[in-house]
């Protein structure tokens, strides 16, 4: 009997609390019992997203949300700037290009993050700008940039400031109204700890002025429609059910926990598991300063297969990582300290981390990761 330990950053660990909730029998989705599912959703939501604004509820993976947001903001020929410094910047490019907006693209290298000065910059060079889009964590490098400064940046200007927030959620700050976030994305299956098929959009006064304005065809993410069945506490279509019952559960445990008290465990767990890492010579990938506790991702060693390693850990032990994406493929490897994770979930990766290198032939000293791992877990 293999575990099945998911140190991804999406999808993510499901506690069995939630599992036994993702489990309860379906009910109608117009129905008194329902609304009150999407009442309480919503109140949680606004708690996790630090919000008075809107949250609207898809039901589709977080790139849906991604879309929703593009096409309900943007006109063909708008201008916009997308922050591109890694797979999930790049798919803001994408979208808003799919869409034929004007985009002005701030390519940043990877493991770097993008400044509120440069954006700043570009803004002033392109006054016309309709949307800015950033990533809270970019899941690809391990990267954050400094969203509060950002939204400074942004707000006094005519551009809405549009907040990929799909893996940062709940693991690390966002504050939605405090930052001037428009729209802040989200999903279900990162550190909200559920499966996927749950979106989230939020909404500022700035962003429903664009929304009822943007001409983009939109039927499915058409989000006037979000708003009208919200404001009936419904949803346009049929929700997946079972996972917003279970959503209610999850912001339930979350709000008994605590936000800061989660952050500040993530923060420990991310600080835990460089240290090993660094025990047994392998780098931190991203810029320390700029390094998010969503996860870490760091170096494969040279001459260490790094495709090989994570497979190994997978199927031979039932520890799942994340290998690199795109240019960072079989170059990276990275562990996520979102959701239900505690400090065991990291030793216990940190342990198959170890012996797979050792027997791929990586020189180190055997224990020397969990050693130090324990030791940041333990200060005092
Ligand atoms: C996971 C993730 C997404 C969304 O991916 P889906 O596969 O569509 O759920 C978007 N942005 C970031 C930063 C992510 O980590």
């Amino acid at each position: 009997m293999k575990r099945n330990l998911l140190l991804t950053p999406g999808p993510t660990q499901v506690p069995p609390q939630l599992c036994a909730a993702l489990g309860k029998p379906i009910i109608h989705h117009r129905t008194p019992q329902f609304q009150d599912n999407i009442k309480q959703a919503v109140e949680g939501l606004k708690e996790v997203y630090q919000t008075k604004n809107d949250v609207y509820i898809l039901t589709s993976s977080g790139s849906g949300a991604m879309e929703a947001a593009v096409v309900n903001l943007i006109s063909e020929g708008d201008t916009v700037i997308a922050v591109d410094g890694g797979k999930f910047g790049e798919r803001w490019v994408e979208l808003c290009e799919t869409y034929k907006a004007k985009t002005v693209v701030y390519k940043v290298e990877w493991g770097k993050a993008p400044t509120a000065q440069e954006i700043k910059r570009l803004l002033a060079q392109n006054p016309q700008t309709k949307a800015v889009f950033v990533t809270l964590a970019e899941t690809s490098t391990g990267v954050t940039p400094n969203v509060k400064a950002i939204g400074e940046v942004v707000k006094d200007t005519k551009a809405v400031l549009v907040v990929d927030a799909v893996s940062g959620l709940a693991v690390q700050e966002i504050k939605t109204d405090e930052w001037y976030c428009d729209v802040v994305v989200a999903a279900s299956h990162k550190g909200l700890m559920l499966s996927p098929g749950l979106a989230f959009v939020s909404a500022s006064a700035k962003a429903i002025g664009f929304m009822n304005q943007a001409t983009t065809p939109r039927y499915y993410f058409d989000l006037r429609e979000c708003k009208k069945a919200m404001e009936k506490v419904d949803t346009p279509f049929t929700p997946a059910i079972g996972i917003l019952i279970a959503l209610v559960d999850s912001l339930a445990m979350i709000k008994k926990d605590g936000l800061q008290n989660m952050f500040t465990r993530y923060a420990l767990l991310a600080k835990a598991t460089r240290a090993g890492c660094r025990a047994i010579g392998l780098s931190l990938f991203p810029d320390e300063s700029c390094a998010t506790n969503v996860l870490t991702a760091v170096n494969v060693p040279s001459g260490i297969d790094g495709e090989k390693l994570t497979k190994t850990m997978r199927d031979a032990y039932g520890i799942t990582f994340a290998g690199g994406q795109d240019k960072l493929k079989g170059k990276v490897i990275r562990m996520a300290h979102m959701g239900a994770l505690d400090e065991y979930d990291i030793l216990t990766g940190l342990a198959c981390l170890e012996k797979v290198l050792h027997q791929m032939g990586h020189q180190f000293e055997l224990g020397a990761a969990l050693a130090a791992a324990q030791k940041v877990l333990n200060q005092k």
